[in-house]
């Protein structure tokens, strides 16, 4: 899969908001945002103004950065939402936050997605007993994800663990810190997304 090797504050920079990518320095002032939270490269302090299509796109892009996967996937993903009963806008939500490099990170398990994602790639949880190794796994209602025994020292997993109370669970999911699982109690709502997006926006670029 092709991976984004750039600066990764450059783009929240470039979607005008903080994405949270970079775990715990996205808390502290040492965010870049936070910092000079303006569009980056020589123009970037200039008033940016977008055609329809480039609000859209910009979405689009917000969104596919927030939960770190290539063009190529996403459109899989959407495609898959929009062939589902309901609103695809909220199925294609629902889909991304049930991968599990999101569900770990939503779990407290890791600090970010990105480092979610590393960590499933490097079976360090296991999904029902059985070893799942892709972080593109669409979890379901009632599955279990637990962290491996030989890997409930691992630092970076116990410090995130410790900071969950300040990033909080959502409802559709439980965490048993004690046990080192977590499991989905329910699939997730619309309102369970809480960062600013307009998914209708994405429908509509996909639809042209
Ligand atoms: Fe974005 Fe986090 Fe970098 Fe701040 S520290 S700009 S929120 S990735």
């Amino acid at each position: 899969m092709s991976r984004y090797r750039g600066s990764v504050c450059r783009q929240c920079r470039r979607e005008n908001m903080k994405l949270f990518l970079k775990g715990d320095r996205c808390y502290s002032d040492k965010c870049s945002f936070d910092r000079r939270g303006y569009p980056p490269g020589q123009h970037g302090q200039r008033r940016a103004k977008f055609s329809d299509y480039g609000i859209q796109l910009r979405e689009k892009q917000k969104v596919r950065r927030i939960y770190g996967i290539s063009e190529k996937q996403f459109r899989i993903i959407f495609t898959k939402a929009d062939r589902q009963k309901g609103i695809t806008g909220t199925n294609l939500l629902g889909m991304l936050e049930r991968r599990l490099d999101n569900v770990v990170f939503r779990l407290g398990f890791t600090s970010s997605r990105t480092q979610g994602r590393h960590f499933v790639r490097h079976n360090h949880f296991i999904v029902n007993g059985k070893k799942v190794n892709i972080p593109s796994y669409i979890t379901k209602a009632g599955d279990v994800i637990e962290l491996k025994e030989k890997s409930r020292n691992v630092a970076a997993i116990t410090e995130s663990l410790e900071t969950i109370v300040r990033r909080g669970i959502p409802q559709w999911l439980e965490l048993d810190k004690d046990g080192f699982k977590g499991a989905v109690k329910s699939l997730p709502a619309r309102e369970d997304v809480t960062l600013p997006i307009q998914e209708q926006l994405i429908v509509e670029l996909y639809s042209k």
